[in-house]
């Protein structure tokens, strides 16, 4: 049986237990089931030496769990399953927001809680890789270039201080990136940064990853699928989305300011 996939990175956000769904979590139920068919189809996880030494740009037959913004479900629901399934998960926190509501997003369900310092403490001495997501959260696009090396260099010394350990993956908060931002992201001394379906093939600083979302009761058949062509599609429209959340905010700064 042929296990490799077009896409061995997967993107998810939050995991949640059942009374704290939103949008963007999945159920640990949802998740689990996730992680079983994985590892039925004879693909393994990749684990932490193997994270830093950046395996997961050329072997397709492992898996890379990351997540998206360092949510305190992941505490809950994902820090027990490590031991069970034998992989190290990749979290991005935005060092702005640790112990914090997820203001930054809009939100119309209510707002998430981050991780906080303990939290975070705890999960990097038992599995869990833990990356930058910038500060504030923000389309670095538009930062000046002062604000821009403090998102993405400040990010990673606030993490590094907490964690005790190297920070040297990043990932663009809505996977907004540029020339610009991704040379900052170099200089600041990351080894790997992550974008969502606009990676570029080869380039250790644009790595793709497949969003995985609450609706996906199977991502392998989507995984698989030749050249991975209905995932990149779905990623695609849900990245164009999802890049409109700055836009939103903006509009909705400037109206409630009247
Ligand atoms: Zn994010």
């Amino acid at each position: 049986m042929d296990k490799k996939l077009c896409l061995n990175i997967l993107a998810y956000h939050n995991v949640a237990g059942k009374s704290r769904l939103s949008y963007t979590s999945v159920s640990r139920d949802l998740f689990e089931k996730h992680l079983n068919l994985l590892l039925k189809s004879g693909l393994q996880f990749f684990f932490e030496s193997e994270v830093y030494k950046g395996e997961f740009l050329y072997n397709h037959n492992k898996v890379l769990v990351t997540f998206d913004d360092g949510y305190e479900g992941l505490f809950y629901h994902v820090l027990p399953l490590i031991g069970k399934f034998r992989f190290s998960p990749l979290v991005f926190v935005p060092a702005g927001f640790i112990g914090k509501k997820n203001y930054w997003d809009f939100s119309p369900f209510g707002h998430l809680k981050h991780l906080t310092r303990d939290m975070l403490i705890d999960m990097a001495k038992n599995g869990f890789v833990i990356g930058a997501h910038s500060i504030s959260h923000t389309d670095l696009r538009r930062c000046e270039k002062k604000v821009l090396h403090a998102e993405i260099c400040d990010s990673k010394k606030l993490l590094e201080d907490i964690i005790g350990k190297e920070v040297y993956a990043f990932a663009y908060p809505f996977g907004l990136y540029d020339r610009r931002v991704m040379e900052v992201v170099k200089s600041c001394g990351y080894k790997y940064a992550f974008a969502t379906s606009n990676g570029i093939k080869g380039n250790p600083y644009a790595i793709e990853r497949a969003l995985v979302y609450f609706i996906d009761i199977n991502p392998l058949f989507l995984l698989k699928y030749p050249e991975c062509f209905l995932f990149r599609v779905r990623n695609r429209l849900i990245s164009t989305l999802s890049s409109l959340t700055p836009l939103y905010k903006r509009f909705i700064y400037r109206h409630g300011k009247g």
